[in-house]
């Protein structure tokens, strides 16, 4: 007998649950995870599951992806062999049936070896052509994904439910912004009815790679890093799903980063301009771009623990906007802070950034802070997460090439900042909060403030040396005007 849970008696229709890579990426772990599918398998009429690649399986994939370009085989071959004893370690220790595990790692086994030969078409193609070749990239990096659903898929099936891995190459149709493609969802709402609802209705309840897609003309794309929650909010908004539960291996959405602060609370309520601005302004849970398809359709989406299943993590929906004026979070991210010794237009500097960023790692970014006195201008850009931990090493080194070489932006200098975040509801009401928040702040050289215009949050800029600092100071401030 289906359980009905108090908040969503009416209509238990679908759910998409999204696994994140450090909930795929052990047995203990696993074991969760099934019991939470086998959990809500009684409750909802269709169950849709998204997985992530085991963690850090994507930052090897990318390591192969580069050696593979430089043509470096032994470097790529010894990183397929470490993925591989990592995946049957893995299949070797679940409980599974003799037929399951062969079937699994006979998978794992292929996957990998098509890796090793788009690896190696990688490398010929460098020494005969000379020239980059996305497709061959983005095939490479999305085989983690794949792996981690087969091997979720089969633990399914071992425990009599009807596991499929479905790659989402098939059905998620993308733009061609390799490394970071942004999803259609006309078109992939096409695929998803004539391919995927016919398993849905036949009981099957589909495991799906998150992160990658392919383009119109069927070449791969991934959706920038962390793309798995962006796939979970796509197949959510294409099946009318009533919620999104991404679960990962944290308590929810919390106050700062918990591997950094261990004082880190989590967040009972959110909105979906609070967690957009979370997710962009640096906090690791979640994906910016998946926040979109959710609030166009009003569906809630929910970030809970695998370890603690029976708590419920935070809610994130249109109610979140109802909550008490506060300082709710703190985040920090990587920005690049440019000066120079005049004032004057910044559109020229401003398009050099952006497109040395979209050419290198293909994210846009944005201006966070510009500001100009009587003889200098000072403009900061974000480097988005989903950009990758790499970005802003990148975009320094192009930006010393090319600034010389474009005296039409101007005489700038760079150096990397940082920026941290203040996340709460309504700051702009003037209450005094931001005055307390102010006179909070101690021995900090701020070098510019900007309050967004979403009105959740307020960005400080600051030396890379005086970031800890400042979160520690705003999250303290959190924590006691509760
Ligand atoms: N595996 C991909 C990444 O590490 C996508 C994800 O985890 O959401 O970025
Ligand atoms: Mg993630």
């Amino acid at each position: 007998m289906p359980r009905a849970e108090p908040e969503s008696k009416v209509s238990m229709d679908t759910l998409i649950m999204k696994f994140g890579g450090s909930t795929v990426g052990t047995t203990s772990a696993l074991t969760q995870v099934l019991s939470i599918i086998l959990e809500e398998h009684e409750r909802w009429k269709r169950l849709l599951v998204v997985v992530s690649a085991l963690e850090g399986v994507t930052d090897a994939l990318i390591e192969a992806a580069r050696l593979a370009q430089l043509g470096n085989r032994r470097g790529y071959r010894r990183i397929a062999a470490t993925l591989r004893t990592r995946h049957m370690a893995l299949a070797e220790n679940l409980p599974l049936g003799a037929t399951e595990r062969a079937v699994l790692q006979a998978d794992i086994d292929r996957l990998l070896f098509d890796m090793l030969d788009t690896c190696q078409a990688l490398a010929d193609r460098r020494l005969n052509e000379d020239y980059e070749h996305p497709e061959h990239y983005e095939a490479i990096v999305g085989v983690g994904e794949r792996l981690s659903a087969r091997i979720v898929a089969a633990l399914l099936r071992q425990n009599d439910l009807r596991g499929v891995a479905i790659d989402a190459t098939d059905l998620i149709v993308t733009d061609n912004v390799y490394g970071n493609a942004t999803v259609n969802i006309p078109l992939t709402r096409e695929r998803i009815l004539a391919h995927l609802q016919p398993m849905l209705d036949r009981q099957i309840t589909p495991v799906i790679t998150g992160f990658i897609g392919s383009t119109v003309g069927g070449h791969p794309t991934t959706l920038g890093r962390g793309g798995s929650d962006y796939t979970a909010s796509v197949l959510a908004a294409c099946t009318n799903a009533k919620e999104v539960w991404v679960w990962t291996d944290v308590d929810g959405m919390m106050t700062t980063d918990p591997r950094e602060v261990a004082e880190a609370r989590k967040i009972p309520s959110l909105s979906y301009d609070e967690v957009a601005e979370l997710a962009y302004f640096g906090a690791r849970v979640l994906h910016p771009r998946m926040v979109g398809p959710l609030r166009e359709r009003d569906i809630p989406l929910r970030v809970r623990n695998v370890f603690k299943p029976r708590e419920q993590g935070t809610l994130i929906n249109r109610e979140g906007e109802r909550d008490r004026v506060a300082v709710k979070a703190v985040t920090s991210i990587a920005g690049l802070g440019l000066s120079a010794r005049r004032r004057g237009p910044l559109a020229g500097i401003t398009r050099l950034v952006d497109d040395i960023l979209f050419r290198t790692t293909g994210s846009h970014t944005e201006v966070m802070i510009s500001s100009q006195t009587s003889g200098e201008s000072f403009v900061c850009f974000v480097i988005p997460t989903t950009a990758g931990p790499d970005a802003l090493h990148t975009l320094r080194q192009a930006l010393e090439d090319e600034l010389p070489e474009t005296p039409e932006a101007g005489v700038w200098t760079a150096r990397p900042v940082t920026v941290v975040t203040a996340i709460g509801n309504r700051l702009d009401q003037l209450n005094g909060l931001t005055a307390r928040l102010f006179a909070s702040l101690n021995d900090i050289r701020i070098l510019a403030v900007a309050q967004g215009p979403s009105n959740c949050t307020l960005s400080f800029v600051t030396e890379p040396g005086d970031a800890e600092k400042l979160l520690l100071q705003i999250h303290n401030f959190i924590l006691n005007s509760d």
